[in-house]
């Protein structure tokens, strides 16, 4: 097996993936808040980590995935302390039950995970379904003397961790200082002792929906004390990968290792790994409002698929979407525009074509091992090599394409196919069905298109027979005439029997 290596936000450098228990890996990522649909944005981090999920599983590695809901204690714009909880804000709204908000959406992204098709995680726990584990936790971080109580509100002592504990600030580069300048223009930092301390358990005020007893009184949890919780009790308090899109990097993942180092007293990842953000029209992708406009520079899925939106000409269907962000790595932005939705469209197109010719090829034997075929199999090690290096998609494509020249010239006749050996042709082919359909994990559209045009045409000579068949009972003849030329000169033969009528296209 080739060694995979792996960018590792923690450390800035490129890393030899070596997991913690080879018979399990361990990968968590932050899943989504479910208080409103998930925007394209969202998708395309979780769609970089089902990459990384089927890259890992193509390695052989036996995986536990484990992608969260976030269903309580995430406050509006991220504070930790003195807004609302984005869950009861929006069950107010809708005039539903905090629960029922987290129903609706929650299916909502799976039916989009679906449709992008991106595989189900081995576990998806919810924070509200680890109250008790996280109550334990505030309480181990109480007991370890990082945490301190201010009338029924429980805080994280940032500065006492960072003076014993060198990690604090490694992942994010965010020191203790900083917080402290930044702080003057913040409102609602509740009774902390510093700015840079955080709540992990909050008290509920007579708004709050969700809430729940503990030993310092009605409360909910902080937002980032689920994860550190449901990785702990799914991967252990040290595991292999942990995953999120770079605006998570901080607050939320410096302080799920602080939360852990406080009450486990172990750094609990490995190898973090941040995927870079999608700008929509150059300028990131983000439910939040802009203060100015009123605007929210977002577009749900839907929107997309069904073409209902001002910003794209046409509409386009998953299977593009996730073709286009193959061709970006992770760890860039990625800038989803029209023009570059339409370049992906012709992209994706060609890539199934030459997975078709390529299926269809046959090998006639030769004897010895030619140019092609040392050309062919560096390609097809390279392609490996690509994604071995990071998970480098763009790359690994560009050499799919390399070779769909080659699969092209084959079929042409430009290269015999006999230059090179069956062995070779079959490993292209089991690169082509490995790559595409298992690590990328597209499917195959131009397949499900052919079907559907078949059904209409089905239905649409169903129809003319009909038609027919009524205009002669009615003995109109200029109507069924004029049916059967126009069929015939588009090859359409009819054939009448006792069973009825049927129809085939002349060859
Ligand atoms: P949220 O539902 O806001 O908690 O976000 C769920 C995931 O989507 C997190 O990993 C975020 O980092 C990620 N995310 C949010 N906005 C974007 C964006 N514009 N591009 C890529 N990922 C995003
Ligand atoms: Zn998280």
């Amino acid at each position: 097996m080739n060694s995979l290596s792996i960018y590792n936000s923690l450390t800035k450098t490129k890393e030899k993936f070596e997991p913690i228990n080879p018979k399990l890996v361990g990968l968590y990522v932050c899943g989504p808040t479910v208080y409103s649909d998930v925007h394209l944005g969202n998708c395309r981090t979780f769609t970089s980590f089902d990459i990384v999920y089927r890259y890992l599983l193509y390695k052989g590695y036996n995986v536990r995935y484990v992608r969260n809901i976030t269903d309580a204690g995430h406050l509006v714009g991220d504070a930790d302390i003195g807004a609302e909880d984005k869950m009861t804000k929006m069950a107010k709204a809708l005039q539903l039950e905090p629960m029922e908000v987290a129903q609706k959406y929650t299916v909502g992204f799976h039916q989009m995970m679906e449709a992008f098709n991106n595989l189900p995680p081995s576990i998806e726990p919810r924070a509200t379904g680890h109250i008790t584990e996280q109550i334990k936790m505030v309480q181990d971080i109480l007991d370890n003397g990082y945490g301190y109580e201010v009338g029924g509100t429980i805080y994280f002592n940032t500065v006492k961790f960072a003076q014993e504990n060198k990690v604090y600030g490694q992942l994010s580069g965010r020191k203790i200082e900083d917080q402290l300048a930044e702080s003057r223009e913040l409102k609602n930092q509740g009774e902390k002792r510093h700015p840079a301390d955080f709540a992990i358990w909050i008290k509920a005020d007579p708004n709050t929906l969700q809430r729940w007893d503990s030993p310092w009184g009605e409360g909910f949890p902080g937002w980032h004390l689920e994860c550190s919780v449901m990785s702990t009790k799914y991967l252990g308090s040290e595991f292999d990968i942990h995953g999120g899109g770079e605006d998570l990097k901080f607050p939320h993942h410096e302080n799920e290792i602080a939360q852990n180092c406080g009450a486990c007293g172990t750094t609990p990842v490995k190898y973090w790994m941040h995927g870079d953000m999608l700008l929509l029209n150059g300028k990131k992708m983000s439910k939040t409002p802009d203060p100015e406009t009123g605007l929210s520079n977002s577009i749900t899925p839907t929107e997309l698929f069904t073409g209902e939106n001002i910003h794209f000409s046409k509409p386009f269907s998953p299977m593009i979407l996730r073709f286009f962000m193959l061709q970006a790595h992770y760890r860039s932005t990625l800038n989803l525009n029209d023009e570059a939705l339409l370049a992906a469209e012709k992209g994706y197109y060609k890539l199934m074509e030459a997975y078709q010719i390529l299926e269809d090829l046959k090998h006639e034997e030769n004897i010895k091992i030619s140019d092609e075929d040392q050309q062919i199999n560096s390609l097809i090690a390279s392609t490996i090599a690509d994604m071995d290096d990071d998970f480098n998609t763009p790359k690994a494509l560009a050499r799919l394409f390399t070779l769909t020249n080659k699969i092209n010239s084959f079929k042409n006749g430009i290269i015999p196919i006999s230059s090179i050996s069956a062995e070779t042709l079959k490993s292209l082919k089991q690169l082509f069905h490995d790559f595409i359909f298992n690590i990328f994990g597209l499917k195959d559209e131009t397949q499900a298109s052919n079907s559907e045009n078949g059904n209409v045409l089905e239905g649409l000579m169903d129809l003319i027979i009909d038609i027919r068949q009524s205009s002669r009972t009615n003995k109109d003849w200029t109507t069924s005439d004029k049916i059967r030329d126009k069929l015939n000169e588009l090859k359409v033969q009819l054939k009448d029997s006792k069973e009825g009528t049927t129809w085939l296209i002349e060859k």
